[in-house]
């Protein structure tokens, strides 16, 4: 067998889950397959890990950076996959190894039946790197590096000298479905990044108010919803306009409750596009506090018309700066503070109410035909696959 490239995936929580095991490794497999598409490669699994083999060395960046994006990967490295056999782990432990510094060779043994024990492999393949190379030293409490070895039942040994780390959490459709209200803004993609994590398939919902807001601001939430897709294996984003809902609200209620009443309308429309889906809760990337329409008094009064499904905030105690940190580790913050504006800024109120009464906007919002321009919203529903 030849010296051979190989990428080790080691997956997160899903040992967790010992009784449904199977079910949550069949869905990482496939959202691993899916991430990589297009890039040829032999995926395969022995003793709760994958290895990634049989695909161009050219294609390694590329593979690690789309693995990055596969949530349930805890820690993955590169490495070589060679027969048992101790010239071939040291060829193997070389091409691995840096050219100077410290370092320390760790064995893991799980084939009993190779002649030499953990310790004296580690030895004897220590021995030969500093003989091979003049700038190396052995330092067994505070190496510069390790080259790990790690001697399989099935006769092969895997040789490398890095963990990355991986995105964590769950595998993607592990956990339902979501409806993330999707702005241009900087906190939503965040959100939905956040349930993607934690093993939901999460799809879009954007309002906009074309043509008070342009092309250019569709475009942006459109872009966004790729970005997002690598995290959610894949999304689908749903566009609705509420022009004619502003305009409305504009003509017949009290201008402070504009972000107020359009609010309720999102939020209903939101839940009828779910429904209709099989999708089984709404995310929004509200944060307390963080405007006017986000204090507890504005939950209160979007939540109370939304009749079935929980609505999920997951950044409700993040601080700005905690989400920008997220935002931009996720690569979506360059998009998200590009200067176009999502529907919420047309019309906007000179002073919005903070803190309104439900009495009061219940009371204003009597004043519009609420059935009559859902109904006529959900005519312009349109679908994008990303
Ligand atoms: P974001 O950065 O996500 O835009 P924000 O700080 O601007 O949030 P708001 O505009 O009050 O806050 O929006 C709060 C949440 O409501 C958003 O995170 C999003 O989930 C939802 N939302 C707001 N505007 C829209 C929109 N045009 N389409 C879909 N959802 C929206
Ligand atoms: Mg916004």
């Amino acid at each position: 067998m030849e010296n051979r490239s190989v990428i080790i995936i080691r997956y997160a929580e899903i040992y967790l889950k010992k009784k449904n095991r199977g079910y949550f490794e069949r869905i990482f497999r496939n959202n691993i397959e899916a991430a990589l598409k297009g890039i040829p490669h032999k995926l395969t699994t022995a003793a709760g890990r994958y290895y990634l083999e049989d695909f161009a060395e050219e294609d390694i960046e590329e593979l690690l950076a789309r693995l990055k994006k596969v949530f349930g990967i805890h820690t993955m490295s590169v490495g070589r996959r060679v027969r048992s056999d101790m010239d071939e782990i040291f060829r193997a432990a070389l091409s691995v190894c840096r050219e100077n510094g410290s370092f320390k060779v760790e064995t893991h043994r799980a084939d009993k039946t190779f002649p030499l024990n953990s310790m004296e492999v580690s030895r004897e393949i220590g021995g030969r790197l500093l003989s091979a190379r003049k700038n190396l030293t052995v330092d067994v409490h505070d190496p510069d590096f390790y080259v790990y070895l790690d001697l399989r039942e099935d006769g092969t040994t895997l040789v490398f000298s890095e963990f990355f780390d991986g995105a964590g959490g769950m595998p993607v459709g592990s956990a339902g479905k979501g409806l993330l209200m999707l702005s241009g803004g900087i906190d939503s993609p965040v959100a939905g990044y956040m349930m993607a994590k934690r093993g939901m398939h999460v799809h879009c919902l954007h309002f906009h108010s074309y043509p008070y807001t342009n092309m250019q601001a569709k475009e942006k939430v459109e872009e966004l919803a790729k970005i997002l897709s690598p995290y959610t294996c894949g999304t689908r984003l749903y566009c609705v306009s509420v022009t004619h809902i502003q305009e409305e609200i504009h003509r017949k209620c009290a201008e402070e409750l504009m972000v107020t009443l359009l609010r309720r309308f999102m939020f209903r429309i939101a839940e009828i596009v779910a429904s209709r889906h099989g999708i089984q809760c709404l995310i929004t990337g509200e944060s307390l506090g963080q405007v006017a329409s986000q204090t507890i008094e504005g939950m209160t009064s979007s939540n109370s018309v939304v009749k079935k499904l929980p609505v999920l905030r997951p950044l409700v105690g993040f601080d700005k700066n905690e989400i920008i940190e997220r935002s931009r580790a996720m690569d979506a913050y360059d998009v998200s503070i590009l200067p176009f504006e999502d529907c919420c800024t047309v019309f906007l109120p000179r002073h919005p109410a903070i803190r309104p009464k439900l009495d009061y906007i219940e009371a204003e919002e009597a004043k519009l035909d609420v059935y009559e321009l859902i109904e006529e919203a959900l005519k312009t529903v349109e679908k994008m696959d990303f």
